[in-house]
């Protein structure tokens, strides 16, 4: 299927180029997988949770997650985090807002992920879990 694009076609979208970066038909397609802006920014998040996933298979992360289920646990929310400020970001685009470089964006994502990190229960967790957690609240 077509994927230029159910945003513009669903109204959410009130023409079909991409807020943040303003050069391509912001598709689902151009989003999660073409936007410069996007790659740059996950590719920052993955390198810091240990993930160096190509960038188009950064769906594949969601559904083939390694380690433990702590670790999973983790990578879960990471991806989320991704997801939920690239859309707030495109949002902000809309309004012409102030777009955050790529690499504060990966910062903010990576500080709100180490603030929850910091929450959890650790006392029962595995030695090796809690040695590769220990890495990314310090990096
Ligand atoms: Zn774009």
């Amino acid at each position: 299927m077509n994927t230029k694009d159910k945003l513009f076609k669903l109204n959410i979208s009130e023409d079909d180029t991409c807020y943040i970066c303003g050069m391509n038909s912001e598709s689902i397609d151009h989003i999660f997988f073409g936007c410069h802006y996007i790659k740059a920014t996950i590719l920052h998040v993955g390198a810091w949770i240990e993930i160096r996933l190509p960038f188009r298979d950064v769906l594949r992360w969601r559904l083939e997650k390694m380690g433990t289920r702590v670790q999973k646990d983790i990578q879960n929310a990471t991806l989320n985090a991704c997801v939920y400020h690239i859309w707030r970001q495109r949002n902000l685009s809309r309004h012409d807002l102030t777009l955050l470089h790529p690499q504060k964006l990966a910062l903010l994502i990576i500080e709100e992920l180490r603030l929850r990190i910091e929450g959890m229960d650790k006392r029962k967790l595995h030695a090796s879990d809690k040695q590769w957690i220990q890495r990314l609240l310090q990096c």
